[in-house]
């Protein structure tokens, strides 16, 4: 079974050396009485669940799958997965950021993402039932009225009653304005809605006593297209009463018609939801239903994101133990093992070529996602307008790249760690084959990563004339102007300052050519996610490879290896990583005509 260690050390580097993230928090009135103690606390607890509770059932998930009655109806997830839920729910790791006047433990969504990427790393199939309950409580939480919110956040924040996101239909994935699903006014204030939900992620299961679903629909007069979807909540089980005393009432018109086999993710039931004159509320504004729908959305693109960065992780801990232990062939540089037949194979070059791809994608991305959420908590608590209008902005900016270049990292870093076992990561019993499966759908859902990439360069950058971008080049350009002088920065601030000319070149060039045609943004949009994730992430390495140098000077020959080999890895980066830019900034500049020439009909 494979092995984890949450990596709390990094964990509290990124947290309290780089981002500074306490006091940061702490300018909030919701978060005055934070400190580094309390943090490090919840992150070694959530650390404990995860080794102990979640990563023995992760293997056992995968074999086993969710099952499917349908004499019932039902779904049986996997061995362990309702007790571990049930231990989940007891702590109150549920509310852990939720709303204290609903239940919640009202801490950051900071620490609620660095809980991720633990469940992530340790099972993620079993994390999207919680995972996909918090985003419901954040999008009611945003938009339902004080009754709906009173019914049930207190519900959801504990974990009695989960929750889903219920947008796909056979006929309409990436494309949400061919939804179908119909609501019917009743008299009584409800809807009746009629529709078929394909793909639901924790759509049934038998963890919780209710499950809350959120549904897209089109309202009797709705306009075509996205502008007339609506959002309803659509329970399960209707509820009786309200607050943390509502029971679970009759039986509602949606079921569970059948659950998708497939690659990975065995332990996530991915259900075929029929809405059969279910009722259902209204939430928020009718037509304006995607819009609340998006604080669902943004939610669990940052989420996905992290599930790249968890899986990451574990695939590296693994394969860089395995790398110690497996002996094949002698070093180029002659023997280091003589008292065995062969060294162990992180001799070889080419294997720490593997394990240091994953190890500088799982640290680079940590510090990314530690602060893109720590902008998620600035937006909406700083005292500060204007710190919470940049953390806002921040945020949407971010979002796409979080979304794809880290899932993008993600499966390749699964797969080199897979590599590192040779024959052995093909095999089932060693787990990795496991991590590249369950990392492939990271990419996909959430809208696919082609997705994002178009909406990083149409929609984040070109539609709002480069400034988010602009305000983002302004924290590079002012770490440069602190550091560029600084003889022993030189290596990760040259790197830097060119990546950041050539963005906003690119930027411009690719700019003009999409305003004379529309296809050079779609042609360039993914090339252009790769080289603005590698402007961000070499950002962060630079960051961090200052604190680890002002470390090592500080403790002389006593610091802590820690930092040293975070210096190794952040040149690592620089020198084999960010190169890839290159690359991509040529496919991004060859232009459309190279997709666009062939004809349809000859492929
Ligand atoms: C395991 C799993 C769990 C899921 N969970 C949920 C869930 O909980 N709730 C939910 O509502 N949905 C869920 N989904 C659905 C998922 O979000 C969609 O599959 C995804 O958004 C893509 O839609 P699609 O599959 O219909 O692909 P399509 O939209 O048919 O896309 C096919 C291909 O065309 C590309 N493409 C489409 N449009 C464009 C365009 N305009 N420009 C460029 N390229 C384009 C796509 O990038 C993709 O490569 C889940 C899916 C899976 C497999």
């Amino acid at each position: 079974m494979p092995i984890y260690k949450a990596p709390l050390k990094d964990q509290q580097f990124v947290l309290h050396e780089v981002l500074g993230a306490v006091d940061e928090l702490k300018q909030a009135p919701r978060y005055a009485d934070l400190d580094e103690d309390t943090v490090n606390h919840v992150i070694e607890e959530a650390a404990r669940f995860c080794e102990d509770v979640l990563l023995p059932t992760n293997m056992v998930g995968d074999e086993e799958g969710c099952t499917y009655d349908p004499a019932t109806r039902s779904v049986k997830t996997p061995k362990g997965f309702k007790e571990a839920f049930d231990k989940f729910r007891e702590a109150g790791w549920q509310g852990l950021a939720g709303e204290t006047e609903y239940g919640g433990q009202g801490l950051p969504h900071l620490l609620q993402i660095i809980f991720y990427e633990m469940q992530y790393s340790t099972n993620q199939a079993w994390s999207m039932y919680p995972g996909l309950t918090i985003g419901a409580y954040e999008c009611l939480l945003r938009h339902a009225s004080e009754e709906q919110k009173n019914l049930y956040l207190p519900k959801l924040v504990s974990g009695q009653w989960t929750g889903t996101m219920c947008l796909t239909e056979p006929q309409c994935g990436t494309d949400l304005g061919m939804l179908r699903s119909r609501a019917v006014p009743q008299p009584d204030g409800s809807y009746k809605i009629t529709g078929e939900k394909i793909f639901i992620s924790s759509g049934e299961h038998d963890m919780a006593e209710n499950i809350i679903h959120l549904v897209l629909a089109r309202l009797p007069d709705a306009p075509a297209g996205t502008k007339g979807i609506s959002l309803f909540v659509v329970p399960k089980f209707v509820p009786v009463g309200s607050g943390a005393d509502a029971k679970v009432g009759a039986r509602n018109g949606l079921y569970c018609a059948g659950l998708e086999e497939k690659m990975g993710i065995h332990g996530n039931a991915t259900c075929q939801i029929v809405l059969d004159n279910a009722t259902g509320w209204l939430v928020g504004e009718p037509n304006k239903g995607l819009n609340a729908m998006f604080v669902m959305m943004n939610g669990a693109r940052l989420g996905v994101g992290v599930q790249g960065l968890g899986l990451t992780e574990v695939a590296y801990q693994n394969a860089a133990a395995y790398a110690q232990d497996r002996i094949q062939g002698r070093s180029l540089s002659g023997v280091k093992s003589p008292g065995t037949s062969a060294d162990p194979i992180i001799v070889h070059p080419d294997v720490r070529r593997m394990l240091l791809t994953a190890r500088a994608y799982a640290e680079g991305g940590r510090a990314f996602a530690y602060w893109v959420a720590l902008m998620a908590d600035l937006q909406l608590q700083d005292p500060d307008e204007e710190k919470r209008k940049f953390a806002a902005d921040m945020m949407s900016l971010m979002t796409p790249i979080v979304k794809a270049f880290m899932t993008d990292n993600g499966y390749k870093c699964a797969t080199e760690c897979q590599q590192v076992y040779g024959g052995h990561g093909y095999i089932r019993q060693n787990g990795m084959e496991q991590f590249v499966r369950d990392a492939r759908i990271n990419m996909i859902y959430e809208g696919t990563n082609t997705i994002q990439s178009l909406d990083l360069l149409g929609r984040k950058v070109l539609m709002d004339n480069g400034a988010k971008l602009r305000s983002f080049g302004k924290l590079v350009t002012e770490f440069i102007e602190q550091y560029g002088t600084r003889t022993d920065m030189n290596e990760f601030i040259t790197p830097l300052a060119d990546i950041g000319d050539k963005v906003t070149k690119l930027t411009m060039e690719l700019g003009m050519k999409a305003f004379a045609n529309q296809e050079e943004a779609g042609a360039a949009a993914v090339d252009y996610m790769r080289i603005v994730g590698h402007l961000v992430y070499a950002y962060f390495w630079a960051k961090m490879a200052k604190v680890a140098l002002d470390r090592i000077k500080a403790d002389g020959d006593g610091v802590d290896p820690f930092y040293r080999h975070k210096l190794t890895t952040a040149r690592f980066y620089f020198q084999r990583l960010l190169p890839e830019t290159a690359f991509h900034i040529r496919t991004a500049r060859s232009g459309a005509k190279n997709l666009m020439e062939l004809p349809a009909e000859a492929f």
